[in-house]
């Protein structure tokens, strides 16, 4: 089984000539909203490849779309809870030259108790593996617990931030990391010397590096791997590390070999960019496997 313990956000997208400015008043020509959070993208695309994902988290008071998309996709939702007030969301303005700004509202995201991880977390074990993203408080917290209950860690560490510097992260078997994330976390540039770094801090974990549309590299102490982006005419990118994630997930899960697992991760990521938006661009296992 797979806990995701992430982010649910709704994405409220407003329809504006030019980005409002300071002191200025405008008015939106329109607005629509999305289900979102990397942790919400991360659970829809490892439960659309076929894993039981049980996802764990707190929506606010107008997060019903959230759970609604969950169980559609027959995510587990017995461990989201509701709590009053706002729950976690962006306000994203786009102008007419399709340019976005966005501001984002942790709310619900940030509410996380200990209570409720320990809670959460008695119900998993040795054998469970932990889906992490960096979009939610406690973070430091919920690693040390579930490494001290026998769960497998995989941590997408975005965004990048202080939180990071006081998480155990020699307790994390599986990083996911894009380019920014590992010159980041590293100070190089080159994807192979961020590698280097992972491997040189990280001994026992493995790492699966994005490059976008130059596709991903995988090290662990004994091999390293590149796996080409399928070449699709990119509409948006949004969710495409989502989506590599969660396929990912499904292939370890699965026990296939990693150079497998990166290629099917990159035919469902391809797959993501030809199609707009976060969620509605995930594709299911079928899909996926019959895409050339
Ligand atoms: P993130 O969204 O986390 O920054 P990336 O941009 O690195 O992640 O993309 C994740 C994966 O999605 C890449 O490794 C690649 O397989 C796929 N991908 C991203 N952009 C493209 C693209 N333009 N064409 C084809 N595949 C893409």
């Amino acid at each position: 089984r797979v806990l995701n313990f992430g982010s649910l956000n709704v994405d409220y997208v407003y329809q504006v000539d030019h980005m409002a400015r300071e002191g200025e008043t405008q008015r939106a020509a329109g607005r629509e909203a999305f289900p979102g959070g990397k942790g919400l993208n991360q659970s829809v695309a490892a439960a659309r490849a076929g894993v039981q994902v049980c996802h764990a988290g707190l929506i606010g008071d107008d997060g019903q779309m959230l759970l609604d998309v969950c169980r559609e996709n027959g995510i587990d939702t017995r461990f989201i809870r509701a709590i009053d007030g706002p729950g976690g969301h962006t306000i994203i303005q786009i102008d007419k030259n399709a340019q976005n700004s966005i501001l984002l509202y942790p709310g619900s995201n940030g509410a996380l108790t200990e209570d409720f991880v320990d809670e959460v977390l008695s119900h998993f074990g040795r054998g469970d593996t932990l889906l992490l993203q960096n979009e939610v408080n406690l973070l430091p917290y919920i690693i040390d617990r579930a490494h001290e209950k026998g769960l497998t860690i995989v941590l997408n560490p975005s965004p990048i931030n202080e939180t990071l510097a006081s998480c155990d992260l020699s307790k994390v078997s599986v990083f996911f990391i894009n380019e920014i994330e590992g010159g980041a976390i590293s100070g190089a540039h080159d994807p192979e010397k961020i590698l280097d770094h992972m491997l040189k801090t990280y001994p026992d974990a493995r790492t699966v590096l994005t490059l976008g549309g130059a596709g991903s590299c995988f090290c662990d102490a004994h091999s390293r791997i590149h796996q080409a982006a399928f070449p699709v005419s990119a509409v948006d990118t949004t969710a495409a590390g989502d989506t590599f994630t969660g396929y990912c997930v499904y292939g370890m899960l699965k026990g296939l070999a990693w150079a497998e697992t990166l290629e099917l991760a990159a035919r469902a990521a391809a797959l993501s960019v030809t199609r707009k938006g976060a969620v509605p661009s995930i594709p299911y296992l079928e899909e996926v496997l019959n895409f050339t």
